[in-house]
């Protein structure tokens, strides 16, 4: 049965790109009976955090990839095999498939008049042996084709005379990236590896080593690069990348992992907005595009959006609970009461596209005053304002306090002031709630109560 891995190294947050790496291979190993390794490289002890391990394993349970189903394996760590990769690289020394080479940089690119071309085999047969400084390179063929097979790129080809002696093990002694993947791969069993295009490169360098180790190389596919709108590669200090950001703004991790899986791939009967479940079973690694896949925050949006919209009433307060109780929430937590967020929730759950945008949709309930934010103000205090909020204060004074009635009250006053309602509501809404949008205004006066909305007009009229 088929083995995948996912990869990460722990130097960050963890990047969407990643994410969805992950995912297709989740899809992968799951639609197949097979297996998802976790292999947590972390031999770069300099940028290696523990922090980011734990970060990496609770982003991808957020995204469904939990370490209790029976298809995921670790994780393992790439600094604990430190062993196998130095032993990898004396198993090529002594098949004469690496040697040691104590060229620097600099007499490299003298001999070869440049800086690009690479490495000119020079040490090739000197017969160096171990010294600290002397690093340990490969020994490509001079001759032939590496031919890469890529179910996404068809089989490129690599001819091998292009291929330069790399480094396998530094000055020190410790195996290089390129050779501790190859030998983890090799270790692990893995059969595919799915990742990024911009390992691409490696590939032909890493496929000579699986054969040099007298192993079957794996099947590879390279996931396109994921772009912004400008067509840039989303990178983490241009753009936002961290799936923990869009999970704390609140993108829900069903609505993430749905739009992740698009990235690249589509179901071939049109149908995007479905469940992982669904999208497990359809997706197919070899028919990913190989064109760069746009990264559309609109499009994410829209699809959260859907998604808070199917949730059941209980859910969506549930779903919201983290931003209203949060201690960034901008109210007193004792002022904050969970039945009226009950009672207007509804409202809410239709108009928002991310949760974290409840907060200014129900922040006027919750604060002793409403927010001034200053341009809703000057939009909505235009002349005659003041009519109309010296006409609403009387009428709700004594009207029912019902959103039907205060309705009906609010609708006599624009019409004795041959207002249309349209018009005539603004100033008391930015009154009330401090700004221009939010939900009904009839039910938001409801749930606030008469004697908070009454002062409120009075404070805006003083
Ligand atoms: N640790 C590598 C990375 O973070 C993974 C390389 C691979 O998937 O082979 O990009």
């Amino acid at each position: 049965p088929i083995r995948v891995r996912f990869a990460p190294s722990p130097t960050g947050m963890f990047h969407v790109g990643g994410a969805r790496s992950a995912l297709y291979n989740w899809a992968t190993a799951r639609q197949q009976g097979g297996t998802f390794v976790l292999r947590i490289e972390d031999t770069d002890a300099a940028r290696n955090k523990p922090e980011w391990t734990e970060g990496i394993i609770s982003a991808l349970a957020a995204i469904g990839i939990s370490t209790a189903d029976p298809a995921f394996e670790g994780p393992y760590f790439q600094s604990q095999n430190a062993d196998r990769h130095r032993k990898a690289a004396e198993q090529l020394l002594a098949a004469g498939r690496a040697y040691y080479c104590d060229c620097t940089r600099e007499q490299v690119a003298e001999r070869t008049g440049s800086e690009q071309l690479g490495y000119d085999g020079f040490c090739r047969d000197r017969g160096l042996a171990y010294e600290p400084g002397r690093a340990m390179r490969f020994r490509t063929p001079d001759e032939g084709q590496t031919v890469v097979v890529d179910l996404i790129r068809g089989t490129p080809s690599f001819p091998n005379s292009a291929i330069e002696d790399f480094v396998i093990a530094r000055g020190d002694g410790s195996p290089v990236f390129l050779l501790a993947n190859v030998v983890d791969d090799l270790d692990e069993g893995i059969t595919e590896v799915i990742r990024g295009e911009e390992h691409l490169s490696n590939t032909p360098k890493q496929q000579l080593l699986w054969e040099a180790l007298g192993a079957t190389p794996p099947i590879w596919a390279h996931l396109p690069v994921i772009v912004n709108e400008k067509r840039q590669k989303l990178s983490k200090r241009r753009d936002k990348v961290a799936l923990e950001d869009y999970l704390s703004e609140g993108y829900l991790p069903a609505a993430m992992v749905n739009y992740l899986m698009l990235l690249g791939w589509g179901p071939k009967d049109g149908v995007e907005l479905r469940p992982y479940s669904e999208l497990e079973e359809l997706f197919r690694v070899e028919d990913v595009n190989n064109s760069s896949a746009f990264f559309d925050v609109r499009k994410l949006a829209s699809f959260n959006g859907e998604y808070i919209r199917a949730l059941t009433a209980t859910d969506f307060v549930e779903a919201c609970q983290p931003w209203l109780r949060s201690p960034r929430a901008p109210w007193a937590p004792e002022d904050f009461d969970a039945s009226v967020f009950e009672q207007v929730a509804p409202l809410v759950q239709t108009r928002i596209t991310v949760l974290g945008e409840v907060v200014d949709y129900v922040d006027f309930l919750f604060l002793p005053a409403p927010v001034h934010d200053e341009q809703s103000w000057s939009k909505a205090m235009k002349p005659g304002a003041a009519d109309m909020l010296r006409g609403s204060r009387d009428a709700l004074a004594g009207c029912d306090w019902r959103a039907a009635d205060i309705q009906t009250a609010l609708e006599g006053v624009a019409a004795s002031l041959e207002l249309k309602m349209g018009k005539a509501q603004a100033p008391v809404r930015v009154a009330v709630t401090g700004r221009t949008v939010g939900f009904p205004l009839f039910e938001s006066l409801e749930s606030l109560g008469r004697e908070r909305t009454l002062s409120r007009l009075d404070a805006a009229l003083a």
